[in-house]
């Protein structure tokens, strides 16, 4: 089959013709990928910023796929059913963590595309327990997004409770669906870009958002909480000074530079930092479901399976408006 490959940390995928895919165990399929999204983790597994992938690697974790073949114990899926395929690709079930709602923080979790092989290939194998059904109200293309951009979305806009005023820093694949969700739920949406980035204000205000402007940029009113979806610790105060009283900030990414000094001001009145790591498959089944209430329409940009390297390039440099999607 056709796979890009990660050789080593910091150079660009190569094309592998001949890449043989792994075959199922009892409890895993085999699946045909018809799409698979391009995330910003992608970019730091690539450029070294997460140091634990294997290698070489297939990266890949917002796989949209049907399935081929099933291990001789897989009990929930058949082959023909088509399934989305996310960044939690294997929890251990008997840590604490596990053991109490939060597998998502798994001790021994092993992730899709990072230390399990993903989906920038023609096939993967996945473990059927961490496959979600996908709506038919989704082509294959506009799905792929919702398995980690959205998800990940969903579990920080939870973070954020019942914000009335919700600013996302970082305009991009994550912010364009939960902008969508805050606005389903009746939240003011606060758009922040790159400063100058007028094409990205436009597209969050075509999504809902009440206001937009560069992330140096004061908001109109206080936030209530304020999701951070940008590479970029610099955000971490700007979004606090952003946020009024009580105020929350998430920071959504899995890698951050670094947080600058900042006055105990900005966080004193009981403003709250945190972040949010990964997912459960609870949060998969949940937002799944209301992803299709609210109607949620993802804005995708397709490549080819060999363009992958051009994806990244793109995604790095901020040229992607909504996801990147390959298409094996
Ligand atoms: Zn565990
Ligand atoms: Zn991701």
């Amino acid at each position: 089959m056709r796979a890009m490959i990660l050789d080593e940390a910091r150079t660009t995928l190569r094309l592998d013709t001949t890449k043989h895919v792994r075959e199922p165990g009892p409890r895993e399929v085999l699946l045909r990928v018809h799409a698979c999204g391009v995330c910003r983790t992608d970019l730091h597994i690539v450029d070294g910023e997460l140091t634990d992938p294997k290698l070489p690697l297939v990266p890949g974790h917002e796989i949209v796929a049907t399935v081929e073949v099933c291990g001789a114990d897989v009990e929930t899926l058949q082959p023909g059913m088509r399934v989305g395929v996310p960044w939690l690709g294997w929890t251990c079930g008997v840590c604490d963590y596990c053991r109490s709602g939060r597998e998502n923080l798994c001790d021994r979790a092993k992730f899709t595309g990072y230390q399990i092989d993903g989906g920038y290939a023609e096939y993967t194998t996945a473990d059927e327990r961490f496959c979600f059904p996908i709506s038919e109200r989704f082509s294959d293309q506009d799905a792929a997004p919702l398995m980690c951009a959205g998800l990940i979305g969903y579990r920080a806009l939870r973070f954020a409770g019942d914000a009335k005023r919700l600013g996302l820093y970082g305009f991009g694949a994550a912010a364009h669906i939960a902008a969508q969700l805050a606005r389903h739920r009746g939240q003011e949406v606060f758009a922040f870009t790159k400063p100058g980035d007028a094409a990205g204000q436009a597209f969050a205000r075509n999504l809902g958002a009440g206001w937009a402007g560069g992330s140096h940029v004061a908001p109109p009113e206080k936030l209530d909480a304020a999701l951070i979806f940008a590479p970029v610790g610099a955000l971490v105060p700007a979004a606090l000074a952003a946020t009024g009283k009580g105020g929350i900030v998430v920071c959504a990414g899995i890698h951050m530079s670094d947080i600058p000094a900042f006055p105990y001001a900005i966080l004193w009145e009981e403003r709250i930092i945190r972040s949010v790591a990964n997912l459960t498959r609870a949060d998969g089944e949940e937002f799944l479901a209301v992803a299709g209430k609210a109607n949620v329409r993802t804005t995708t940009v397709p490549f080819a399976l060999a363009d992958a390297n051009i994806a990244l390039d793109k995604l790095r440099s901020g040229d992607i408006e909504g996801a990147a999607v390959l298409l094996p």
